[in-house]
């Protein structure tokens, strides 16, 4: 059995997997996609919940998408996952958005109904929310919260979530202004009662907010900053950190030099696949198995 799939395996999907048991019905689709590890958590949850399917990797170009999306059906697919950069040309490839994807402006749960219609949805924000109310025991609803990095795929994701949830403020702040007019006009477009504002990275209120998110890579390679430096933290600060690659990110050590509570993005990319895990099965999905395969995949 292969470790990544691609398109020509798709097209033959039988022959090209005659050698899983259980049957792979499930994938993540990136480019790249080696290095996802949706396949440990989710065959985690279908061995404990003995669904007899499997779930992969597939390595697609932007230009073979759309054929694969074609295949789904035929080929007996459950659903997909997508990651970079094929969330939003997921979009146009769906035969319905739930309002989660409109959202996000990206899909990364495919659903293959019984009559081979694809639905889109986007999980990323959902479990967003329930990993913040997991990590600090507060509803996301009661907070205000800065997202830092608001210009990106997740910073959207994080932000309409924000919206959604009615944070009494929220504070969209980038490195850059040009992709904040359009995103502050999307999120009132959807949430026109929401109370946001915009504003750069270090132009940042640090007494106004109870909830910081990093959703810039700032942290991803070593010896980079923290996104807000800790003279700019407060102890009774959440500090939420998207990042998953390291246990303690430079943005959750800035967190505990001033005593505030910190937590990476693990509990993001778990629940997300609980909740895609949900869409595909139409039940309650076993997070804490999900958990540790996740925490026995990630990197050291
Ligand atoms: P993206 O679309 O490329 O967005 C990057 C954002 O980060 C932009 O707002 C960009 O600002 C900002 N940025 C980049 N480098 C920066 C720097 N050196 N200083 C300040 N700001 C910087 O990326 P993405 O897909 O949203 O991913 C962002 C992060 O979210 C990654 O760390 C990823 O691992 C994480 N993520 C986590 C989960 C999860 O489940 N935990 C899910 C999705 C993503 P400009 O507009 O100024 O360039």
């Amino acid at each position: 059995m292969k470790e990544v799939y691609n398109l020509e395996d798709l097209r033959c999907w039988p022959a090209a997997t005659a050698d899983a048991q259980p049957p792979l019905r499930l994938a993540v689709i990136g480019d790249p996609v080696a290095h996802s590890a949706s396949p440990p958590m989710h065959n985690a949850a279908l061995a404990a919940l003995g669904i007899d399917v499997r779930y992969t990797r597939l390595h697609l170009r932007p230009e073979e998408v759309a054929e694969a999306f074609r295949l789904l059906a035929p080929q007996k697919f459950i659903g997909l996952n997508c990651t970079i950069p094929h969330k939003p040309a997921a979009l146009t490839l769906v035969d319905e958005l739930d309002a989660s994807a409109k959202f996000a402006a990206g899909v990364n749960t495919v659903l293959v109904r019984p009559d081979g219609r694809l639905t889109g949805f986007s999980t990323d924000g959902p479990g967003f929310e329930r990993a913040v109310l997991e990590s600090f025991n507060a509803p996301l609803r009661e907070l205000r919260v800065a997202v830092l990095g608001a210009g990106g795929g997740a910073g959207r994701a994080v932000a309409m979530q924000c919206a959604a949830a009615g944070c009494p403020r929220v504070f969209l702040q980038n490195r850059t202004t040009d992709k904040l007019a359009p995103l502050l006009e999307s999120v009132l477009g959807f949430f026109p009662a929401c109370q946001v504002t915009v504003a750069l990275l270090d132009e940042l209120r640090s007494g106004d907010i109870d909830l910081l998110v990093n959703c810039t890579a700032l942290g991803m390679k070593p010896g980079e900053p923290p996104v807000v430096p800790p003279e700019r933290l407060l102890a009774r600060h959440f500090v939420f950190d998207t990042i998953y690659t390291a246990a303690r990110t430079p943005f959750m050590l800035a967190a505990d030099a001033v005593g505030a509570r910190s937590v990476n993005g693990l509990p993001m990319l778990l629940h997300q696949g609980a909740i895609s895990f949900e869409h595909w099965f139409g039940r309650t999905a076993p997070v804490e198995v999900m958990r540790q395969a996740l925490i026995a995949a990630a990197p050291r």
